[in-house]
């Protein structure tokens, strides 16, 4: 099934008419060990339905107990968020049956959060371009829930169950502890709905990786967004009927899926047609979203307090003992760095668009200058990202690899363009930067003998632009140097090369 596409207003023009609305439902898995109700392992990427027990397939008389661990990172997040810690909640059971859900319900929670009403500062570049700017993201409820087993539908082109021709089920992941953060709805953000979206899912993610609660990688899905957008007329005061965008699994998606839903909701209610309330698939290849089912706020889940489960009621003590171990707010690390590193406000909003700050950390840590750092993780290693469209993190090049690497530029083995290919080969994973420039016999010349006959070679060969420059026309230099370059087969200091041609023909440079 290819994504048919809608009529979709230009996002401009729609924001003449409408005032958009997003709200955003974060799931992450908790990187706990074992289980949010049993003891089976939650590693990634073991063999199909090793990790699992009677407990987390459902079987009949086999009984939950809650993982303490979970409830207190539960609690550490909802602290994180400016959020109230409830003194006794409960599990809810949520009725429904799908086949990667053994039980035939999710033990989550339900009216009864383990952590409610707070918020997360985000920011984003200010308005007039100047700086940036804070947005207050209200937090309705962060609650705890188990994760469902995953289905591989075979056969089908899309890889969706339409049109499948079997599907299989691994219940690994059944059962492993999640999290599920959800905003009140964001209003008047206007035309910057798209990228408060994406920088609250980022500064979250940071936030989570702060606490070391979650692996916190996108890709692999231990944090998910759900989009929710609506539209209403400019000066309204009701709420537009929203759609639900389902796992929007990149900061880049969820900026994307934000202002597309935007500009398609506007198209439909421009014809005068109703939204429906439905999720909506995103699909990254086109950027655009397809219809997935109807969903109504009544929708029955016949919710009712988990009965095998006794309520979980953290005393003030623990509370207060978990405080106590919460990381420095986000914003306030981004400020502490960017004054630690020197950086302007449009270099630090380069690095964070990059989402490099902690590879830069990590690489100013490792022994290289903050310009530097900045310099490789924003430039071109963001470029390799883009064109491969995969996170600046997940190059395969680590911290570690961009302070060697640069230690060998600024030892004066590499130049910039040597530099540029011992990076392809640490991406196409021949080693590290070092192992990369030995194999490839990349090294820069230091000896001026064999530069000095080279140099020899190049002007006796172009004998009119050597008397050009003996003439005075220095600049004529630049055609000798990329000869000289080509004889050294680009080992060379074009620098050096460049004092060393003047210096033979006599002229100053
Ligand atoms: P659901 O059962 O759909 O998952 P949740 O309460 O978990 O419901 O999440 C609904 C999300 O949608 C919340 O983030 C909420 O703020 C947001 N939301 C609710 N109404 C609207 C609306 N009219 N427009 C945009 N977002 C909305
Ligand atoms: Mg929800
Ligand atoms: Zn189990």
């Amino acid at each position: 099934m290819t994504a048919v596409p809608e009529t979709v207003v230009p996002f401009d023009e729609a924001l003449t008419r409408y005032e958009p609305v997003v709200g955003l439902e974060v799931h992450v898995e908790l990187n706990t060990a074992t289980k949010m109700f049993c003891g089976c392992a939650t590693e990634f990427g073991a063999e199909p339905n090793t990790q699992v027990c009677p407990v987390c397939l459902g079987l009949p008389g086999a009984l939950p107990v809650v993982n303490v661990a979970a409830v207190e990172a539960a609690v550490r997040i909802g602290l994180a968020l400016n959020c109230q810690i409830a003194e006794w909640c409960r599990f809810a059971r949520k009725n429904y049956f799908y086949p990667d859900m053994p039980k035939n319900f999710q033990t989550s929670q339900y009216d009864e959060p383990i952590a409610f009403e707070g918020w997360l500062d985000v920011e984003v570049p200010a308005a007039d371009g100047e700086g940036t700017e804070i947005v207050r993201v209200e937090i309705e409820r962060a609650h705890m829930e188990e994760d469902t087993g995953k289905s591989t539908h075979v056969g089908g082109s899309t890889g969706r169950i339409h049109g499948a021709d079997y599907s299989v089920v691994d219940y690994n992941r059944a059962g492993i502890p999640l999290i599920e953060i959800v905003t009140k709805p964001i209003t008047g953000t206007g035309e910057r709905a798209p990228e408060v979206a994406r920088a609250y899912v980022a500064t979250l993610r940071d936030l989570l990786k702060a606490l070391g609660v979650s692996d916190v990688k996108m890709e692999q899905g231990s944090v998910r967004c759900d989009a929710n957008v609506s539209l209403m007329p400019i000066g309204a005061q009701v709420l537009g009927t929203r759609t639900e965008t389902k796992n929007v699994n990149s900061l880049r998606s969820v900026e994307r899926a934000v202002r597309y839903e935007m500009t398609r909701h506007a198209a439909v209610l421009d014809s005068g047609a109703a939204i429906h309330q439905e999720t909506r698939h995103w699909h990254e290849d086109t950027g655009v979203t397809t219809s997935g089912r109807p969903k109504s706020d009544a929708d029955d889940y016949r919710y009712f307090p988990e009965p095998d489960l006794v309520p979980v009621a953290p005393t003030r003590e623990d509370v207060e003992r978990l405080r106590a171990t919460l990381p420095e707010q986000p914003a306030d690390r981004r400020r502490r760095l960017q004054g630690d590193w020197g950086y302007s406000d449009l270099e630090m909003r380069d690095v964070l668009n990059a989402g490099a700050t902690e590879v830069i950390e990590e690489t100013v840590a490792a022994g290289a200058s903050p310009a530097a750092a900045r310099k490789w993780w924003t430039g071109d290693l963001a470029r390799r990202a883009n064109a491969q469209g995969v996170a600046v993190t997940d190059l395969g090049v680590t911290p570690a690899d961009i302070a060697e690497l640069h230690g060998l530029v600024t030892a004066g083995r590499l130049n910039d363009s040597m530099a540029r290919q011992v990076l392809d080969g640490v991406v196409a994973g021949e080693g590290g930067p070092t192992q990369v420039a030995d194999a490839r016999g990349l090294e820069l010349v230091a000896d001026d003998g064999a530069l000095q006959a080279a140099v020899d070679t190049v002007i006796a060969a172009n004998p009119d632009v050597a008397e050009k420059i003996r003439g005075g026309k220095a600049q004529a230099a630049g055609a000798l140097i990329g000869q000289v370059m080509k004889e050294m087969r680009g080992q060379a200091d074009a620098a050096r090369a460049r004092e060393l041609i003047l210096a033979t023909l006599g002229v100053d440079g």
